[in-house]
């Protein structure tokens, strides 16, 4: 077994042995490799340098009680991927292409799979790079699909302790631009913003729509959801946001198996008292608890700043087992490496 702490990962970058690369040349994918390099040599002049052309996926496997290995729906992030590639315009990854890649990659670095038990997973970074000689603002002649891999841990720091975010006044996406493709353009915009939250302690920022800046949109690089008082489970409904499949998952069983009311809508900064629980979802966040917002001089609590609320703990509990397969997955949801 490898040496690692696995109870003390983070969310950092580790070398794994392995990851899958694959060349898009005259209109047509290669045979995808597994390779020990972690580096690329691309030419100076690639799109994805320059323009942006470029989108990315995460995902994770999961080690289950019995040593087996899942995957939490991957079939979706190839869906989204090509939906981001096609605003990219960047030529499909086939959904079977994808999920070889990735399984591949679980596989050749198996020993870096965190055992059951240790809240460890192994996470997946699937992205596809607009490359090539190039100048002018056109779609790249070439590009490259890979896939890498390394352990982590929380995504925030104390994983189900609730934290505090901060409403920013800068914009991630433009109102019909680029915010539901899954781009670095979105993430580079996020940086001056997260800097900013981190600096004054704050876990991440809250962007708010970019047209008129009164409803919430997106918790840093996880959406938002909130559970009203009278039991309805709400999460923002807006062309700018980023349609995270564990939004999606926890909508569906908030519905079906906790007969909460599920539904995507508007969540305005100043409706905040409607809701009894709030939290940021996402693969890296998972469920994280949102105990406070700040908004200039507003700071909004909403369950408690120590403890997680009822309906977030139970949500959480079903999706974690879901993954980990010590809960039934709703059909077509687990796929086994
Ligand atoms: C990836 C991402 C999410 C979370 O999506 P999941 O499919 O749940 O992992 C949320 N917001 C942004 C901006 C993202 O990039």
């Amino acid at each position: 077994m490898v040496n690692i702490k696995w109870e003390e990962l983070g969310f950092d970058y580790i070398k794994t042995p392995f990851r899958y690369i694959s060349h898009w040349k005259n209109g047509q994918w290669e045979n995808g490799v597994l390779t020990e390099d972690n580096t690329i040599t691309i030419n100076e002049g690639s799109t994805c340098l320059h323009y942006g052309q470029e989108c990315f996926e995460g995902l994770k496997a999961y080690r289950r009680e019995d040593g087996q290995i899942n995957l939490f729906r991957p079939d979706e992030n190839a869906k989204r991927l090509n939906k981001s590639a096609a605003r990219m315009q960047m030529p499909e990854v086939p959904t079977e292409m994808f999920i070889d890649a990735v399984k591949q990659v679980v596989k050749a670095n198996e020993e870096y799979v965190p055992p059951f038990g240790t809240g460890a997973t192994l996470y997946l970074r699937p992205y596809l790079i607009g490359v090539g000689p190039n100048i002018g603002i056109v779609p790249a002649p070439e590009y490259i699909f890979s896939v890498f891999c390394m352990p982590v841990g929380p995504y925030f720091k104390g994983g189900l302790t609730p934290s505090n975010f901060v409403v920013s006044e800068y914009d991630r996406a433009a109102p019909y631009g680029t915010g539901a493709a899954k781009v670095g353009g979105n993430y580079a915009a996020s940086l001056l913003p997260g800097q900013i939250a981190h600096d004054r302690s704050f876990s991440d920022c809250i962007y708010l729509d970019p047209a008129t800046h009164t409803k919430i949109e997106e918790v840093g690089s996880a959406n938002f959801f909130g559970i009203t008082h009278d039991n309805q489970f709400i999460t923002p409904k807006s062309p700018s946001i980023l349609p995270s499949i564990t939004k999606y998952s926890l909508l569906y069983l908030a519905q079906e198996r906790f007969g909460l009311e599920a539904l995507e809508g508007d969540v305005r900064l100043d409706e905040l008292d409607k809701f009894a629980e709030a939290g940021a979802c996402g693969t890296a966040a998972i469920i994280a608890p949102i105990a406070g917002i700040q908004n200039g001089e507003d700071f909004h609590v909403f369950y408690s700043e120590t403890e997680t609320g009822p309906v977030t703990k139970k949500l959480y509990d079903e999706l974690v087992g879901i993954q980990f397969g010590t809960v039934e997955a709703p059909e077509g949801w687990v796929f086994e490496v």
